[in-house]
Order: C-alpha cells, then structure tokens, then sequence
C-alpha cells in the first residue's frame, strides 16, 4: 500500500508538508515544487504505484478517476476555461520518459503563457 522511503507516500500521508490542492480516499494532490506554469500541482494516488508500467486492468477504475479528477481541480486553481485557457496533463514514466519520483503522478499544468518550461 505504501512504500516507507518513498517521497510522495510520504507527502500523500501528511508525514512531509506540502501545499495541498485535494484529498479523498484515495487521491491526494499538491503544488509541484518547482513549477513549471502559473499553476502546477500533482494528482497521486494514495496507494504506491510505481509508474504507469505496473498498471493492469485492476487499475483501470483508479486510472479512470484520476483523469475525471483533473479537469475539476484545474478549474478549481483556477485554470482558465476551454478552450481559451485550459491546462496540460503529463504523466513521465521511467527514467527516459524523464520520471524523476517514482510514485505514478499526473502534472497538471495551466495559467496564462508564457510558462517557465514547455
Ligand atoms: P517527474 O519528473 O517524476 O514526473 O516529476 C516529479 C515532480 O515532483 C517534479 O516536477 C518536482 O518538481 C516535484 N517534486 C519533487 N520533490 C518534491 C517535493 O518534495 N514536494 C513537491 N511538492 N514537489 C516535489
Ligand atoms: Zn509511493
């Protein structure tokens, strides 16, 4: 369920601080550190998943959530409506598709251009 020397179980469970965004059973989202737009933050699930390469069809409702989730919190940072504004969701996966914590994580990027990166 959790893994112990893992950064985002921690921060999913309250035991590192961050600034959170959303928390339900089994999501949590917060402010990517270093963001990249005017508005930045990460949507975890609270079990540890590794990336998206350990995904199988037992994840597919979960999976599905996540991506229902993020167009609400968008809207809820304050992300600009489509079509006009709207937002990016990225999710990295492995070392070259350039994932840096390993705890399955989509981006969820928006705000006004131009933006710090991408
Ligand atoms: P990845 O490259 O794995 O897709 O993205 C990891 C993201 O986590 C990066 O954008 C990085 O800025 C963010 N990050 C790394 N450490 C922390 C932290 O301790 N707190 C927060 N809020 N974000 C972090
Ligand atoms: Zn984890």
């Amino acid at each position: 369920m959790h893994d112990p020397d893992c950064l985002f179980c921690k921060i999913a469970q309250g035991k590192i601080p961050s600034r959170k965004v959303h928390e339900d059973e089994d999501f949590f989202a917060f402010h990517d550190i270093r963001p990249a737009a005017p508005i930045h933050f990460l949507i975890v699930p609270k079990r540890h998943i590794p990336s998206m390469a350990q995904l199988t069809a037992e994840h597919a409702e979960l999976m599905g959530r996540m991506v229902v989730l993020a167009p609400q919190l968008a809207q809820q940072e304050g992300c600009n409506p489509y079509p006009d504004g709207g937002f990016r969701t990225v999710v990295n996966t492995g070392t070259e598709g350039g994932q840096e914590v390993h705890h399955l994580h989509m981006h969820v990027m928006g705000g006004p251009r131009p933006w710090a990166r991408g």
